[in-house]
């Protein structure tokens, strides 16, 4: 039997002497040498005692030799299981508890900090740090520059990647091979990947976006990566040019935007923009356009099923909507156990090859939220315009229920951001004496702007029903949020909780 993942993503590359990775100095490394890389780390893992079905948790700087760790895994049939960079010792805590994986990679700069940590779950410590170093690599030197898989198909698990913690406590989703590779087929079809495409890629590779939808559609297609340690703007601008497609989060965008030396000439070569991960405002979209004559290609995701939607490649790409559902990917809009009718809101669900398999040690949640029937109920509340645009309006867990009457925080949002001197906002409900739950409004001011609350507010009163408009609001700094970027509304719903006295 062969071994899914690697025979399609990994193997490919044992022929290629052009760059694979481009690194920011400019330097190269070939397919072949990271085919090389990846062998080598898959010996010393498994002569650390890594074995099929072992999970190994990383959490490490973006660098080659760090997505190779990805491809030694799927190499020796281990489980795959990246976390967050920014996430403290105690968080770290958390997932290795939660995981038990049998060998722990961090930077040597934190050694001291997670080793303890380790030892308390029985995980083995290795290193690897950004520039290639650690003892992982030490281990690696020598070893054979060549291996066979380990037989792995379809159904079996590939990785456990952990949710981003926006609504609650991360959870594991367990993925397999299969589910990885379906979406990676589906997107590089429908986005035109070849081996001519040159990827910009500066996302962090311990997130679905970055390293299964953007790193696997390389790897499927033979195509090259500018592989960034992170965003840079200076940096992106700089490889801009060598590129011909890049994906992104919304303050990728923003951020180029920001940039005066960000300009049209810079985008000749380029094809592709992507955007995901969270909501595109429609005004970075015409004003990206505006600048460049680019239109960002929106999608929508998740860690439990990779990619769901996308914008065309050739059709009309919508400002303010996800697009239309992958192929062989199914998707519809429930409320009270029923479909809604078109154009109607609630909650999106979604079935198909990308679906994972259940989150990690929590049954009751993975049962809550996906049916036998093979449904997944995503918590993300939209809807399907005439055309079969989706649209996302918001998460069911930030639904404002104001008395008997639903609030879509977005669309107060979307008015309350348009205010002068507003940077960004986000509505929340809080406990309310009549209403049961209040619209509240967290005002965010632009550097040096002085806000009123109540004069803000009033700006709303002709143009949304007053069930819709914030009772109070509260004017913070800024807005807490998690390491993803995504702002914690749990967090500020706690805070304010108390704002109207129940
Ligand atoms: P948790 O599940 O732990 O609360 P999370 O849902 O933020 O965290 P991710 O899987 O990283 O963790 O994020 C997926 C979510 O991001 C989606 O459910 C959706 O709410 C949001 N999202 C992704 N793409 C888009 C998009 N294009 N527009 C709006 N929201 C998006
Ligand atoms: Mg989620």
């Amino acid at each position: 039997m062969p071994n899914t993942l690697f025979d399609a993503l990994f193997a490919p590359l044992r022929h290629r002497d052009s760059p694979f990775l481009i690194l920011p100095d400019g330097a190269t490394i070939s397919g072949a040498d990271f085919l090389a890389m990846v062998a080598r780390q898959a010996h010393a893992l498994r002569a650390a005692g890594l074995e099929p079905g072992d999970r190994i948790a990383v959490q490490i700087a973006k660098s080659p030799q760090a997505l190779a760790v990805y491809g030694a895994a799927v190499a020796l049939g281990a489980i795959f299981l990246p976390l967050n960079t920014a996430y403290t010792a105690e968080e770290v805590g958390y997932f290795l508890g939660n995981a038990t994986p049998k060998i722990f990679l961090c930077d040597s700069a934190k050694l001291a900090a997670l080793a303890p940590v380790a030892a308390v779950h029985g995980a083995q410590v290795m290193t690897l740090d950004a520039d290639g170093t650690g003892s992982l690599t030490t281990a690696a030197a020598g070893l054979p520059a060549t291996i066979t898989p380990v037989d792995r198909g379809p159904d079996d698990l590939a990785a456990f990647l952990y949710t981003s913690g926006t609504t609650g406590r991360s959870k594991g989703a367990m993925l397999t091979h299969g589910n990885l590779l379906s979406n990676a087929e589906v997107l590089a079809d429908l986005w035109r990947f070849t081996a001519e495409d040159v990827l910009l890629h500066a996302l962090p590779i311990f997130h679905t976006h970055g390293l299964f939808v953007a790193s696997n559609i390389s790897l499927l297609t033979g195509g090259a990566m500018i592989f960034l340690p992170g965003f840079d703007a200076a940096t992106v601008l700089r490889m801009m040019p060598r590129a011909t497609a890049m994906m992104g989060v919304p303050t990728f965008y923003t951020r180029l935007l920001d940039s005066a030396a960000f300009t049209r000439d810079l985008t000749a070569h380029m094809r592709l923009f992507v955007s995901g991960s969270a909501p595109l405002l429609a005004e970075t979209h015409l004003a990206f356009e505006a600048r460049c004559g680019h239109r960002i290609l929106e999608r929508y995701g998740m860690t439990e099923t990779n990619m769901n939607t996308s914008n065309p490649y050739d059709g009309d790409r919508r400002a303010g909507t996800v697009g239309f559902p992958l192929p062989g990917v199914e998707l519809r809009i429930m409320a009270d156990g029923q479909e809604v009718a078109p154009g109607a809101v609630g909650v999106i669900e979604v079935r198909g090859p990308n679906v994972f398999k259940g989150y990690w040690q929590m049954p009751e949640k993975t049962r809550e939220e996906l049916r036998a029937d093979g449904w997944f109920i995503t918590g993300d509340l939209g809807c399907v315009d005439a055309d079969g645009y989706v649209q996302i309006v918001g998460r069911q867990k930030d639904l404002v229920i104001s008395g008997g009457f639903n609030v879509y925080p977005k669309e107060v949002e979307l008015l309350l951001d348009a205010v002068p001197g507003v940077l960004e906002t986000a509505v929340i409900g809080v406990p309310h004496p009549d209403f049961g739950e209040a619209v509240f409004a967290v005002l965010v001011p632009k550097p040096g702007a002085t806000l009123e609350a109540e004069a803000c507010l009033a700006q709303l009163h002709d143009r949304l029903a007053r069930y819709k408009q914030p009772k109070a609001a509260a004017i913070l700094p800024d807005l807490p949020r998690n390491t993803m970027g995504k702002v914690r509304k749990n967090l500020l719903r706690e805070q304010f909780k108390g704002w109207f006295a129940v």
